[in-house]
């Protein structure tokens, strides 16, 4: 008898019929012996709607209040399941995040799970009972509720199947694994067999939102496997692991895009010590993660500072640097939302030379303009224009031969 953790995620509980079919594949995990934790997501599609409305309401809402209205989603997915896992005959239970608890830090939007109660699980899993688990969702120790950022579910099964060592975490998903790419740009990409924490957590973090970077970081800490699979099939899916030598002999595991940052640029700033901390600490003291930044001298002594930050943050960011701009007597600011992050990662790069040079020259053979570029040891990352995004991905994905290698030989 194991101990499964399975995840769910909106597509897969996207409707009534949908949810069924999630209880029977709950179901006859049960039956085949097993004791089974669920973790689901809200509905595809709601929890954008939860977003756009409280845009809506106002510019800035505050973050507790976003994350009470975000959180909703998935109450209602968690509520369906267990009634028809109990139609069906089953012992089933929900659980909000704060019923478990999830115990997160205040970190509104994007809070960090710190500890996880198995009290009450283990309890209803001796008597038999499955559970059900709402995704997304924590508490912080004053009994806020808080979210863990967008695609937060997958970290919310991560964590339970750590906290409770569980034997299997099985993300179930729309596709039936992490590909070289995301199959929905490119139809030709390879189902990835194995891929390490290292590689996972590059892909994840540069925008192959299969899974969420933060449910890697916690897979890899606690040394939990991690099946991605769909739930529409039984195919074999990806498995996310710790590194062996077969993977070091890959050169290239994978391309992503990322659509979700934008660039600001503040202009002709005086060539001082201090600016750069001037401009950034007001920005990560509102919470803002900077991404990459680049910074030029120019002959006249002033620079030109150039980063992204996530698009969701833009108005806030953009905000705050025109207050810095101001203050620190810099020329002007200028700000772009249509950019795109393309990305190679693998990590056979180590010990390769010329996977840059490559990719440079296959974006410019496109006429593709490189307005950033960033490297890490695995990794090499270009922002471009987003209406090139497409292509980039395609040419790049076919000059590294990433391609389904039976449809190559045609
Ligand atoms: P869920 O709602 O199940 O959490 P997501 O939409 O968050 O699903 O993630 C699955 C989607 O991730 C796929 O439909 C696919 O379009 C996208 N994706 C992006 N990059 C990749 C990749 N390299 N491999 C597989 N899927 C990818
Ligand atoms: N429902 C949340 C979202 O759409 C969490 C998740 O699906 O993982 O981001
Ligand atoms: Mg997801």
């Amino acid at each position: 008898m194991a101990l499964v953790v399975q995840k769910y995620g909106g597509t897969s509980v996207g409707s009534v019929e949908r949810i069924r079919n999630v209880a029977r594949r709950v179901a006859k995990t049960y039956d085949d012996g097993n004791d089974v934790v669920v973790v689901v997501s809200a509905m595809s599609g709601e929890t954008n709607k939860l977003v756009s409305l409280a845009n809506e309401m106002c510019d800035f809402p505050s973050e507790r209040e976003f994350d009470v209205l975000v959180a909703t989603g998935e109450q209602v997915t968690i509520s369906l399941l267990a009634m028809c896992l109990q139609s069906m005959g089953y012992q089933a239970k929900s659980y909000l995040g704060s019923q478990i608890p999830i115990i997160t830090d205040s970190d509104f939007t994007r809070a960090r799970i710190e500890r996880i109660g198995d009290k009450k699980i283990r309890e209803d899993l001796k008597n038999g009972t499955i559970i059900v688990v709402a995704g997304f969702q924590g508490v912080d120790r004053d009994g806020n509720v808080t979210t863990l950022g967008r695609g937060g579910s997958d970290t919310s099964a991560v964590a339970v199947a750590a906290a409770l060592k569980a034997d299997v975490c099985e993300i179930f998903t729309d596709v039936d694994g992490v590909y070289t790419t995301d199959p929905r740009i490119v139809p030709e990409a390879a189902k990835i067999e194995k891929i390490s924490y290292d590689e996972m957590l590059e892909m994840a973090s540069l925008g192959a939102k299969v899974l969420q970077t933060r449910s890697v970081e916690f897979a890899k800490k606690y040394g939990v496997d991690v099946h991605v699979r769909s739930s529409f099939n039984d195919n074999p899916g990806t498995l996310v692991t710790k590194e062996d030598e077969d993977m070091e002999t890959v050169l290239v595991s994978g391309i992503t895009y990322n659509k979700d940052e934008s660039k600001i640029s503040v202009l002709r700033v005086p060539d001082k010590p201090g600016i750069a901390s001037a401009l950034f600490s007001p920005l990560s003291a509102a919470g803002i993660t900077v991404d990459m930044i680049i910074q030029n001298v120019s002959t006249d002594g002033s620079t030109d500072l150039t980063f992204t930050v996530p698009r969701g943050d833009f108005k806030k960011a953009l905000k705050t640097v025109e207050e810095t701009a101001r203050e620190i007597g810099a020329a002007g600011v200028n700000s772009d939302e249509h950019i795109a992050k393309i990305s190679i990662v693998g990590v056979g790069m180590r010990s390769h030379s010329g996977v840059a040079s490559k990719m440079f020259q296959v974006l410019a053979a496109e006429g593709i303009n490189i307005q950033m570029i960033s490297t890490s040891e695995i990794k090499i990352s270009c922002v471009i224009d987003a209406k090139y995004t497409e292509l980039a991905v395609r040419v790049l994905h076919e000059a590294f031969e990433l391609a389904k290698k039976d449809i190559k030989a045609e």
